[in-house]
C-alpha cells in the first residue's frame, strides 16, 4: 500500500523533493466502512494550491499527509449498506493504493460503468466546471465570440465544444501547434492560436474581428493581457482559474495597472465573476446528465493523457502546471 506524502512546501514550481512515497500495510475496514483499491487518480491544477499554506478557499494539505485528489476505485471489502465488493466508486481518496471510507462523499458507479475514468473528467469535476461556468456565468448567445484558453484540457475543451453547441464562434488558445490542430480538427473550434507564438496578440486581434463577448478565463498572465483590449461592451468573464500564476512567489514586475483594469470593467460594463465549482455540488447530477447526453451523441469529444503508475504522479503534476499534458491527466494506480 503506497502513499504519496507532501514532504515539503514548494517555493515556486514544485519539484520531486516536495513529495515522498511511503509503504504501509493494507488497512482493515471496520463495521460501517469500506476498503477501496484506487484504480484511477485525477491530477488537477488546484493541487498546486493545496501544497501551499497561503490562505485560500480550501485548507492546505498538512505536511506529512497524503496528497489529496479525486479517485475512481473498486470496493475490495464492504461493511456498509449500499456498496458491494466489485462496485466502482468515485471518491476523494488521494494519492494512495488503498483507502478506508465511511461512504461519505462517494458516488457508486455500479459494477460495470462503460468509461470509469470519465467520472474524473468530462463527466465529473472538470466537465461540470465547464458546463456551469459557460452556461450560467458566460451566458452564451448565438453568434457570440467565445475565447477559451487551455483549450485542449478537460475544462477548456468542454467549454469550447459547448460553445459550438450554443452556436458561438469559438476561438481557442493552447500551448502548441499540435494542440491547436486538435482543437480545430477534432473538437470543432473555429480557430485556435498558440499563446507561445511571438505574434500571438496580433493573431488574436485578427481572429476576433467582432471583438470578444465571452472570455472563459483559466490562465491569466499574458493571455488575459491580449484578450482585455478586445472585450466588447457587456462581455462576460467567468474566472475559473489563473494557472499562469499558480507557481508565482510574488506579484509581477511593472507598473500598477489595476486602475486600467477597473476602468475597462466600468466603461465596458464587464461581468467578471469568479466561481468555485464545489459550491454547485448539489447540482452535480443535473450537470452530468446534460454532459453525458452530449458525450453519447458525439457532440463533446474527450481526450485523456493516461500516466501509468502512482510513482509517476509527482512528475505528471509538475508537467501539468507547465502545459506538458495533452488532455485530462489521469494516473492508472492499480489494475481493475
Ligand atoms: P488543463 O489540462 O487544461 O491543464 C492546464 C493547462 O493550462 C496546461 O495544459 C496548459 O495548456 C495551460 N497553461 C499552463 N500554464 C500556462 C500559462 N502560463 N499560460 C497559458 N496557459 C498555461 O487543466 P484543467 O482543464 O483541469 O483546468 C483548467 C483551469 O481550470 C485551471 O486554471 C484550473 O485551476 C481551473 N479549474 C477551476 C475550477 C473551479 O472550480 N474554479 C475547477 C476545475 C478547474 P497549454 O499547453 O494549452 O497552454
Amino acid at each position: 500500500n503506497r502513499r504519496v506524502i507532501l514532504a515539503s512546501r514548494p517555493e515556486g514550481a514544485p519539484g520531486a523533493d516536495n513529495f515522498s512515497i511511503e509503504e504501509l500495510g493494507v488497512p482493515e475496514p471496520e463495521q460501517g466502512e469500506l476498503l477501496l483499491r484506487t484504480v484511477y487518480l485525477s491530477l488537477d491544477p488546484y493541487m498546486r494550491g493545496r501544497m501551499s499554506d497561503a490562505k485560500s478557499y480550501a485548507e492546505p494539505v498538512p505536511l506529512g499527509s497524503v496528497m489529496v485528489g479525486g479517485t475512481v476505485s473498486r470496493v475490495v471489502k464492504s461493511h456498509l449498506d449500499g456498496f458491494e465488493a466489485g462496485d466502482w466508486v468515485l471518491g476523494y481518496c488521494g494519492w494512495q493504493d488503498y483507502a478506508v471510507s465511511d461512504g461519505e462523499g462517494l458516488v457508486n458507479l455500479g459494477k460495470s460503468p462503460s468509461q470509469p475514468s470519465y467520472a474524473l473528467g468530462v463527466m465529473g469535476m472538470p466537465g461540470i466546471t465547464a458546463y456551469y461556468g459557460l452556461l450560467e456565468i458566460g451566458e452564451p448567445q448565438p453568434g457570440d465570440t467565445l475565447v477559451v484558453a487551455a483549450a485542449t484540457g478537460p475544462v477548456g475543451s468542454t467549454v469550447g465544444q459547448i460553445g459550438k453547441i450554443q452556436d458561438c464562434r469559438v476561438v481557442g488558445i493552447a500551448g502548441s501547434a499540435e494542440k491547436c490542430r486538435h482543437a480545430v480538427e477534432e473538437l470543432g473550434f473555429d480557430i485556435c492560436l498558440n499563446h507561445r507564438a511571438e505574434e500571438f496578440p496580433e493573431q488574436l486581434v485578427e481572429a476576433c474581428p467582432n471583438g470578444v463577448d465571452i472570455y472563459f478565463e483559466s490562465v491569466g498572465g499574458d493571455v488575459f493581457d491580449a484578450v482585455l483590449p478586445l472585450l466588447n461592451d457587456f462581455a462576460r468573464i467567468p474566472v475559473c482559474g489563473l494557472i499562469a500564476h499558480y507557481n508565482a512567489t510574488s506579484l509581477p514586475e511593472g507598473p500598477d495597472r489595476l486602475s486600467l483594469l477597473m476602468r475597462e470593467i466600468l466603461a465596458k460594463r464587464l461581468k467578471v465573476q469568479g466561481f468555485i465549482i464545489y459550491d454547485q455540488y448539489d447540482r452535480f447530477a443535473e450537470f452530468v446528465t446534460g454532459l453525458s447526453q452530449w458525450v453519447r451523441e458525439g457532440r463533446i469529444k474527450y481526450r485523456e493523457d493516461l500516466i501509468e503508475g502512482l510513482e509517476r504522479a509527482p512528475q505528471a503534476l509538475m508537467g501539468l502546471l507547465q502545459g506538458e499534458n495533452f488532455g485530462k491527466v489521469v494516473v492508472r494506480v492499480g489494475t481493475d
